[in-house]
């Protein structure tokens, strides 16, 4: 069965697009995804997202409660980004969140985090001295995790909110809007339950900085739930055609797993004011088309040269094994030519992999020996 390709874009509706990547980077057998990561580029507004398949989309609940959630529950490594954590690096990033805010709410506002996860974030704005702090999230481990120290967490997403309206003076959609399908959604019901002249605040990955990162190949391409990449110019023209407009934003390096490895990240401000604009392209909308132009050619070079060295090691037939299964492993065994190896054993420590995973035939090992 061919699936229809949802290309129509996520902001201006424009239905043209220009194909900038089609990368085949693997997937598990029964994930929602599909092997393929196909970037596209808006030919109205020069918006970059994901071209999902129609059952992507359909499927992107069951990815985070079936997938992705019960692999960061699973994560051996406690330091690392799981969402809503209070990790050292989690808290470092809520506080550049928290310092941009600051000055325009006061303790008295009612506060939803959408994509609250483990609530953490509601944990800091508490010793903040907030009190009126709401959240909710998609993933139900999540949401029964959070509500064992907040009883006004729920389960919904930020395209549908399970609340009435105008009940909030602040919300927060902290690393959320990149895996939304449809921000404009996001941005109604925003509007829907914020007071008037109500602030949304957004922390999210610049995608005009992703070149400035120097992780694994084609790293901001395989987090496959990363289904928008926007600019600031791309975040203020969504804002203003649903009645918004720009309070503030400010450009953090937010550290992730590592103080090495950093999130390019945005923090803004928008308040709403109910006065749409109508969709007003500027020449600065294309600059985010050039830039991923660039990671694109930058990251295929990298790719290239790991493709040598797996060749060379294909060709010597000596016995190998791949330590962490991750994302990363899969665009090697994929497109890189690690499935010509030979491949003696797989090994990771996140015992939800080695429950569910098989790769070509092999299970997941603990160790070697
Ligand atoms: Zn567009």
């Amino acid at each position: 069965m061919t699936e229809n390709k949802i290309v129509k874009c996520p902001i201006c509706q424009f239905e043209k697009t220009e194909n900038l990547l089609d990368l085949n980077c693997g997937s598990l057998c029964d994930s929602v995804f599909s092997h393929s990561v196909k970037i596209e580029a808006c030919l109205k507004c020069g918006h970059i997202y994901n071209g999902l398949s129609s059952v992507e989309i359909a499927g992107l609940a069951k990815y985070y409660n079936k997938e992705s959630a019960p692999l960061n529950l699973g994560a051996t490594d406690k330091s690392g980004d799981r969402p809503g954590s209070d990790s050292p690096f989690a808290l470092q990033r809520y506080s550049q969140l928290y310092s941009l805010i600051s000055c325009y709410i006061h303790n008295d506002f009612k506060v939803l985090d959408v994509g609250c996860a483990a609530g953490s974030f509601l944990d800091y704005l508490h010793k903040q001295g907030l009190n009126k702090l709401y959240g909710i999230d998609i993933v139900e481990d999540y949401v029964n995790y959070a509500k064992k120290k907040n009883d006004n967490i729920k389960l919904g997403n930020a395209e549908l909110i399970p609340f009435n309206d105008n009940s909030f003076d602040l919300l927060i959609a902290d690393q959320v809007l990149e895996h939304l399908a449809d921000p404009i959604q996001a941005f109604r019901e925003a509007k829907r339950v914020l007071n008037a002249n109500g602030l949304l605040c957004i922390g999210i990955p610049d995608a005009l900085r992703y070149s400035e990162t120097h992780f694994f190949d084609f790293y901001w391409f395989l987090i496959k739930e990363h289904i928008q990449h926007f600019d600031i110019e791309h975040l203020k023209l969504l804002a203003s055609l649903e009645g918004f407009e720009l309070v503030t934003y400010g450009k953090s390096d937010a550290p992730i797993m590592s103080e090495k490895m950093i999130l390019p990240n945005m923090n803004i401000i928008f308040r709403l004011t109910n006065k749409t604009c109508g969709l007003t392209i500027s020449d600065s909308c294309f600059k985010l088309k050039k830039e991923i132009e660039k990671y694109i050619i930058y990251n295929h070079e990298k790719l290239k040269i790991k493709r040598k060295i797996l060749s060379d090691l294909a060709a010597t037939q000596k016995p190998l094994y791949a330590w962490g299964i991750g994302r990363e492993f899969l665009l090697l065994f994929e497109t890189a030519g690690l499935k010509k190896c030979n491949l003696v054993g797989l090994i990771d420590s996140n015992p939800y992999k080695q429950e569910t995973y098989i790769i070509d035939g092999k299970k997941l090992l603990t160790k070697i020996f």
